[in-house]
């Protein structure tokens, strides 16, 4: 028993709201490509592609990606400037680089296996806390807590009634987990916050309201944004992150000189579109020399 079910503010609160959870995991269960598979990469692309990415637009790309990359190996084998492009649509690529990285670290280390153990998966590049668990949990099944936004929401507003500090979520989602079946109970919590306990919650069809400490006592919403365990997304339209998606798109046509990406980014002020794609060039995304661009890894002087 962790310290967190000790508190009388959650001893009654953490066991109903658990056989609450469990009752409801059918109800609760999003058809999703990667939910139940037994395949520990495709779980891992899954949960890459998911940390800044929504859901909906997350299952087209995976499915092209576990495809053309069916193993770490696979992957770890393909250029980045290929891996890039099939990232497109998602954002963030420096994800995928990190994904590459990894790959190759699995190689390296790892017999071309992902690994179970929790700081194994912790030391792969772009795999932190939440990535690390919910592999743990989805694919090698260990007795381990999944935390993301979603579920910190939750909790606050189940279980707490309080904003909490992330390390108090994290102590509470350690202490709701059961016994058995781990890996749906932690897809039951994603699921209750993805699909009813959103940032404006769907209090009147949730399956576990009669168990809800904000719902019973009421009061203002203890998760108005995301309960402490990440911050929201800055606005995308206009943003440098626009920009630097709009230089890696024209870069997935091929490399090309950059006074012929410059034509085509001729509304972007030129400093601010030096800078971000200096910035790309050292996130080692873009490749340049000779005065021509193009995807980390290809060939510069290819038309
Ligand atoms: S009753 Fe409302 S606030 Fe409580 S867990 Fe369900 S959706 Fe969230």
């Amino acid at each position: 028993m962790s310290g967190v079910d000790r508190e009388p503010e959650f001893t009654a609160s953490i066991p109903a709201l658990r056989r609450a959870l469990v009752r409801a995991r059918a109800a609760l269960g999003r058809d999703l490509p990667w939910i139940g598979l037994d395949d520990p990469w495709a779980v891992l692309v899954s949960e890459v592609m998911l940390q800044q990415t929504s859901t909906a637009r997350v299952v087209g790309p995976w499915r092209r990606f576990v495809a053309a990359y069916p193993t770490p190996e696979s992957c770890a084998r393909a250029p980045l400037a290929d891996v890039l492009r099939l990232w497109r649509g998602l954002g963030y690529p420096r994800r995928a680089k990190s994904l590459h990285d990894a790959a190759r670290v699995m190689v390296e280390r790892h017999d071309g296996e992902v690994p179970s153990a929790c700081e194994d998966l912790l030391a792969l590049p772009g795999v932190g806390p939440y990535t690390a668990h919910a592999v743990a949990s989805f694919a090698f099944h260990q007795r381990v807590a999944v935390l993301d936004t979603n579920v910190g929401r939750v909790l606050a507003r189940a279980l707490a009634n309080r904003p909490l500090r992330s390390r108090e979520a994290q102590g509470l989602a350690d202490a709701l987990l059961p016994r058995r079946d781990v890996a749906a109970f932690n897809q039951a919590l994603l699921d209750l916050g993805a699909q009813y306990c959103t940032a404006t919650p769907r209090c009147d069809h949730c399956p576990v309201r009669r168990h809800c400490r904000w719902r019973c006592e009421g009061g203002d919403d203890p998760a108005p944004r995301s309960a402490a365990v990440s911050r929201p997304q800055a606005p995308f339209r206009g943003s440098d992150r626009q920009v630097r998606g709009r230089i890696m798109a024209a870069l997935g046509e091929g490399p090309m000189s950059r006074a012929s990406l410059a034509r085509q980014l001729s509304d972007v002020e030129v400093t601010r579109r030096d800078a971000l794609l200096a910035e790309l060039v050292r996130d080692g995304l873009v490749g340049e020399g000779g005065g021509r661009v193009a995807l980390s890894g290809e060939d510069l002087t290819r038309y």
